[in-house]
């Protein structure tokens, strides 16, 4: 079973020729209300990937508004368990995200119900089942998770986004103790590296590699169109290209890549493995527009890949 520990939100969405300056109305070309949030955009994933119900339980939290409800059946209806959703008296999460034709995006988040998210011993399973996080929700109740879900010899996977620029040295290294499995961007993996007081080197698999060695853990850096990055505690370091694709929009690229890798190792993939799936359900989000609406089914990925 994979238990997703994190963020929701609503995104509104407003396509226009320009961003508006400060004081200034823009009028937008489109509107769009989309579901997101880097929690439910990775249980989602999963969940498709995973191609069968039953697979993949949603622990986070929702406002008491019209929005919690239409979130929460959405996301049963991609056959997740929502019984971990709490109702808190907070809004939902909201993210305000601007577009303009050059494809630059601007992009503003409250955090919400999101920030009221704490964590319940003992919801996420035990041996054989995967603790999937990410940094949308506070980082106290992060740490906290993974504690729980260790102690129940549950597997940790955190997704180190976005990355968590106020954490101190000492609550950073405490929570990367606690990690079965890194994924980093390359921002991520060098502030990871900072917090851990480690010369990153001058090569990305270097990186990986320290790091790896540093907390005793698998450490996956995704690098956009290059690809991904493995490192493993003993030294090894494997690289993986990208899957070539016409890219339309990248976003949520990193949570498919999550919640895809995470359903192949569920399924007893080997790692290798899973991360060829993760590369190619990845790359086929890349191909349309948005996050969860682009994300890609168990058949697609098998596609791809025959
Ligand atoms: P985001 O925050 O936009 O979701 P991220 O920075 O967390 O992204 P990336 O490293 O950009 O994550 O992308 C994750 C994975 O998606 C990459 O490792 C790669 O496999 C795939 N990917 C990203 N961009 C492309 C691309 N242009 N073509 C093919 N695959 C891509």
């Amino acid at each position: 079973m994979i238990h997703v520990f994190g963020s929701i939100n609503v995104d509104f969405v407003f396509r226009m020729r320009r961003m508006p300056g400060p004081g200034e109305t823009v009028m937008a070309d489109e509107s769009l209300t989309l579901h997101g949030g880097k929690g439910a955009n990775q249980a989602v994933a999963a969940a498709r990937a995973l191609g069968r119900p039953g697979g993949v339980a949603m622990h986070g939290a929702v406002g008491d508004d019209p929005f919690g409800p239409v979130i929460r059946a959405a996301m049963e209806a991609e056959g997740i368990d929502v019984s971990g959703i709490r109702t808190v008296a907070d809004p939902t999460g909201r993210a305000v995200i601007l577009l303009d034709d050059t494809g630059e995006n601007s992009i503003t988040v409250a955090a919400g119900a999101n920030a009221r998210l704490q964590a319940d011993a003992p919801a996420y399973g035990g041996p054989g089942d995967l603790l999937v996080m990410q940094m949308e929700v506070p980082f106290d109740e992060v740490a906290k998770a993974a504690t729980i879900a260790r102690a129940a010899g549950c597997t940790v996977l955190l997704n180190l986004a976005p990355a968590p620029e106020g954490a101190s040295a000492e609550a950073m290294a405490d929570l990367l103790g606690q990690v079965d499995i890194l994924v980093v961007n390359e921002h991520e993996l060098a502030l990871a590296c900072t917090a851990l007081g480690l010369t990153a080197g001058d090569s990305i698999p270097a990186a990986v590699a320290a790091l790896a060695a540093r907390i005793g853990c698998r450490i996956i850096a995704t690098l956009g169109a290059e690809g991904v990055c493995r490192g493993l505690p003993g030294g090894d370091v494997l690289t993986l290209p990208a899957i070539p694709v016409d890219v339309v929009d990248t976003t949520g690229a990193g949570d498919t890549f999550v919640g895809a890798y995470a359903a192949g190792l569920a399924e007893g993939l080997s790692d290798e493995a899973a991360l060829q799936r993760a590369v190619a359900a990845a790359a086929l989000t890349c191909r349309k527009v948005g996050a969860q609406s682009a994300m890609p089914r168990a058949e697609e990925i098998d596609a791809l890949l025959a």
